[in-house]
């Protein structure tokens, strides 16, 4: 049997095996982000087909964090797999504050380029806000400038961060009601919780949910998670939420990625969720794998916002 074969069926008998012995549905990212590059695959070939240019993103990583270089390599070969093209800057550690803002100033004024991202975490001598500012919103297709934000929270076009943009897609392809739902959101970051509350409490689909936004300074953080229809866990501790915390029938969705030691696997880990799988998949109406889940999607809508961007959908 070919060498690579092994970790795809052995993510098969895993997600089979947890379909079917566990009451909640399991919300497959994995499948959903073929069908999700598929369908951008076929808007790019339409582009092309008017003779006209595929979009581009420029990719910005600053040295070799190993967990960046692989969150870059998936998005390069999401990319290529949708037929968007891709320029990579990969600057050393020890690039200066100017060197990486004339980089995004390039970026910036370059025409044949839609979206460009930097990927995050960079160096502690660079200052992070200040390169997110630099990026021209039009072009901001990790949508982490203020104007999307803003523009978002106005319920204005605006680019959707690519984590929170995910999870509404697996919400409406699962079909999931939101509205009225009580939705708790752990976790405050600007890239993930905070516009994943923004986004459930629009008055829109996905969204017309009472929002609770918990985080660390919570008090009595379980009885706030029991009343949650809609839990969103994206806190980055493992098996954070526990079956305790979480109502029967309850949509469970996991946005945790943390490596846990596992002396039997290759590398010596593995990714788990915030979320107890096993024990919350048993009492959840719904629930989000980890591995498998909203990481899938997350590329797929930094895709899809650089698509946006080619098709001026989101600016004129
Ligand atoms: P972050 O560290 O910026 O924020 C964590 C949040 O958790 C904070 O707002 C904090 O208040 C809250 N928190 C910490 N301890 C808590 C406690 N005891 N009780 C309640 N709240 C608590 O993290 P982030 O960037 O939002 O990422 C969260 C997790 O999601 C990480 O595991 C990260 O790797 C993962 N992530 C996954 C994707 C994806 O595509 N699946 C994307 C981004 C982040």
């Amino acid at each position: 049997m070919e060498e690579w074969i092994i970790p795809i069926l052995e993510d098969a008998i895993c997600f089979i095996s947890k379909s079917l012995f566990m009451s909640a549905t399991v919300i497959d990212g994995r499948i959903l982000a073929r069908e999700i590059r598929k369908e951008i695959r076929s808007k790019v070939k339409a582009i092309l087909k008017k003779g006209e240019r595929a979009p581009k993103l420029a990719v910005v990583m600053v040295g070799d964090n190993p967990a960046s270089k692989a969150y870059v390599r998936n998005k390069v070969r999401s990319c290529e797999k949708c037929k968007i093209e891709h320029v990579m800057h990969h600057l050393d550690e020890s690039v200066t504050d100017s060197e990486l803002l004339q980089l995004v100033d390039d970026i910036n004024q370059d025409d044949s380029i839609d979206g460009v991202i930097v990927q995050l975490p960079l160096p502690d001598h660079i200052d992070e806000d200040q390169i997110t500012l630099r990026i021209k919103p039009q072009k901001d297709v990790d949508g982490f400038h203020p104007q999307n934000i803003g523009r978002m929270a106005l319920g204005l076009p605006a680019y959707i961060p690519a984590t929170p943009k995910g999870i509404l897609e697996m919400i409406k392809r699962y079909d999931i009601e939101t509205e009225g739902k009580h939705c708790v959101v752990i976790g405050r970051s600007a890239i993930v919780g905070t516009p994943m509350s923004i986004l459930m409490s629009r008055k829109a689909y996905p969204g017309n949910a009472t929002v609770t936004l918990a985080h660390s300074r919570t008090t009595n953080l379980i009885d706030v998670t029991r009343q949650a229809d809609i839990l969103i866990a994206a806190i980055g501790r493992p098996h954070f939420v526990t079956a305790e915390m979480v109502k029967s029938g309850a949509v469970v969705i996991d946005v945790g990625i943390n490596r846990v030691d596992d002396p039997n696997a290759e590398k010596g880990y593995r990714l788990v969720g915030d979320v107890d799988y096993d024990a919350v998949a048993k009492k959840a109406s719904f629930i989000t794998p980890v591995p498998g889940g909203v990481g899938q999607l997350t590329v797929t809508s930094l895709l899809e916002n650089t698509l946006l961007s080619r098709l001026h959908a989101i600016y004129e």
